[in-house]
């Protein structure tokens, strides 16, 4: 299994447009793996996670071709990782008539945002209509947090994130090939729920990804912190949810209070992490 981060970056990628803090303007300075566009993951070629703004950037800066992707793991329906445009691409016009169906997983809130999304701005008609999913070669499945499913040879959990409530937001976990890897973003300190799943079912990770939207000087909120991301690396080690040779992995990385790469890579190095950047696969 290989994982391709196709962004890293929080809510309005880093640098960001207008900003001219000093993470930002360094970021922009040095180029490369500073500059951090929104988060979302390619697993093999054919599991995407979010469908977020800046995938088909990612896809070509990256050599990353998305037309594989059959099958999508979507966090959640906040804008820095969810643009329904890109189903425009699915209209029978585009060659998706015969290829294989691309399966679109969500809670219940974040599908009917998308719907409701897609259905102002791009088309009259709704996603969860099956007529419309027939047009496109699309099929929305609604899931709930603890729930698992078989997707071609990936066997998913999904679990509940502490993150806005109104979109339903999940985090996931992707076994196949005897690997396992966890996805945590976006989330806030994980609730007792999650970690009493984990070990419901067994789980032990080969690569952890975790929210690092606050940096070593910042305290969490609605998004964890370095600090935090390393009390969780820490409680998974104590709680056997890691194997021998893990890796934890940041990702979401904001501006505020997150140094320019090199720098964030020699802090998280000394903490027993490491930081992801765009383009970077393991
Ligand atoms: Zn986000
Ligand atoms: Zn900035
Ligand atoms: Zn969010």
């Amino acid at each position: 299994m290989t994982i391709t981060f196709l962004g890293t970056a929080a809510a309005n990628a880093y640098p960001e447009a207008f900003c001219q803090c000093d993470n930002c303007e360094r970021a922009r300075a040095l180029g490369g793996p500073n500059l951090r566009k929104r988060s979302a993951a390619l697993i093999n070629d054919d599991l995407l996670i979010d469908l977020g703004p800046d995938i088909m950037t990612a896809s070509f800066m990256h050599g990353r071709p998305l037309s594989r992707v059959r099958y999508c793991l979507q966090t959640h329906a906040h804008a820095d990782h969810l643009d329904p445009s890109h189903l425009l691409s699915r209209s029978p016009e585009f060659g998706v008539v015969g290829a294989p169906r691309l399966h679109f997983y969500a809670s219940t809130a974040t599908a009917r945002r998308l719907a409701q999304l897609f259905e102002r701005f791009y088309d009259s008609a709704s996603l969860l209509d099956p007529k419309v999913g027939e047009r496109l070669n699309l099929e929305i499945h609604e899931i709930e947090a603890l729930q698992s499913f078989t997707i071609g040879r990936y066997h998913v959990t999904a679990f509940p994130a502490n993150h806005d409530p109104t979109v339903g937001p999940l985090l996931y976990v992707v076994e196949a090939d005897k690997r396992c890897v966890f996805y945590g973003v976006d989330t806030a300190t994980l609730p007792e729920e999650t970690w009493q799943g984990f070990h419901r079912h067994h789980l032990r990770f080969d690569v952890v990804i975790l929210d690092h939207t606050y940096g070593p000087e910042e305290s969490g909120s609605d998004h964890l912190s370095a600090h935090e991301l390393i009390e969780h690396v820490a409680r998974m080690r104590e709680e056997n949810l890691l194997t021998d040779e893990a890796r934890a992995f940041a990702t979401h990385v904001a501006h505020e209070g997150n140094p320019v790469h090199p720098e964030l890579v020699d802090f998280a190095a000394r903490h027993g992490y490491e930081i992801a950047y765009d383009g970077f696969t393991v």
